[in-house]
């Protein structure tokens, strides 16, 4: 299937770019970005001049920050085109039931991807967790923002989420290997003075049979990154390093190896399983907590944020 992807920037050149050119089933045959393009590929500005010229491409996949991305979306919904929305899949929960709503009465398929519930040890951890009894879980996400979103001032713009941009992967993860869901009951949230998003938050989630469930977030970390969720039960410790990357069990390292290979290509290959069943996936559990806890939070001011 032909495929445009729109808004080529740092993840469609890093991910969605490979991933389309090494999959069977898309052909990249578009790109609509107002500066970026691609080698070899035809390169549009305007998006309803796409739409209007290439009636053939009948899916589009979105990469542009999240508060630009609605209109984009609806603009192809009404178009009848398939959509697949990079995470989180809209700046609010209201626009991305709109977006749902709107893909049901045009009958087209909508993607709402989290790309860490594809890593390699997701699965082996929903797995393990299933039959357990949850004593406890932690998740620790820390980072150096200036290493993994350069220059990127939109993450500290009114809904570009700031620490809940990595944030929001911890909780893709969690809300799929979790057999029960949680809600959030208590955030603090850490505001640069000169920021409008946070840069540190803390968390807590009441479990329905009691675990002890609770998140950090930091975007100051230096170094390498932590991307971790341990979980103590009553028959042993679970811990997901590596962002899903990799899982031990009381310190056995679980070494099963994956059929495909990377979160990227098997989101493609859902995608396209989604609109050959012209199904529909928007889950919006990662997203809700995270609008949970901007409810929620108790605010702090933090030190100015510079790059
Ligand atoms: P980015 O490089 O800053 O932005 C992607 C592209 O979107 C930009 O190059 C720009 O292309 C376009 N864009 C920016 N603002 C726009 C606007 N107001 N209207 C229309 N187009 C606009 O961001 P990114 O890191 O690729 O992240 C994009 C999305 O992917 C985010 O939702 C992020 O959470 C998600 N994501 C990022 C990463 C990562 O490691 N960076 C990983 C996984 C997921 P033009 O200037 O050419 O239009």
């Amino acid at each position: 299937m032909d495929i445009a992807l729109l808004g080529i920037g740092k993840i469609a050149v890093d991910q969605h770019v490979p991933a389309i050119r090494d999959s069977a089933d898309w052909d990249l045959a578009a790109t609509v970005s107002r500066n970026g393009s691609v080698d070899g590929v035809p390169a549009y500005t305007d998006f309803w001049q796409m739409l209007e010229e290439r009636p053939e491409i009948r899916v589009v996949s979105l990469c542009m920050p999240p508060v630009p991305r609605f209109d984009y979306a609806r603009k192809a919904i009404l178009a009848g085109r398939h959509v697949m929305l990079e995470k989180p899949p809209g700046a609010t929960l209201s626009e991305c039931h709109a977006l749902e709503a709107l893909a049901r009465e045009h009958r087209v398929s909508l993607y709402a991807t989290w790309h860490s519930r594809q890593a390699d040890k997701v699965p082996a951890a929903k797995a393990w967790l299933a039959d357990k009894t949850l004593k406890r879980l932690r998740i620790d996400w820390r980072e150096d923002v200036r290493q993994w979103h350069p220059g990127q001032d939109w993450v500290f713009e009114a809904g570009g989420l700031g620490v809940f941009d990595p944030g929001i992967n911890a909780l893709s993860i969690l809300t799929q290997i979790l057999p029960v869901p949680v809600h959030l009951t208590r955030a603090e949230l850490n505001f640069p003075a000169n920021r409008e998003t946070p840069i540190a938050a803390e968390c807590t989630f009441c479990h329905p049979e009691g675990a002890e469930v609770s998140m950090v977030l930091d975007w100051l970390e230096p170094g390498e990154p932590v991307w971790t969720i341990t979980a103590e039960t009553d028959q042993g410790t679970m811990v997901l390093e590596n962002g899903g990357g990799t899982l031990t069990v009381d310190g056995q390292t679980d070494e099963s190896l994956p059929g495909l290979t990377g979160e990227y290509p098997r989101l493609y290959a859902q995608m396209a399983d989604l609109v050959h069943r012209g199904g529909i996936d928007m889950d919006l559990s990662p997203l809700r907590h995270v609008a949970d806890a901007f409810l929620l939070g108790r605010r702090v001011t933090a030190p100015a944020f510079d790059w």
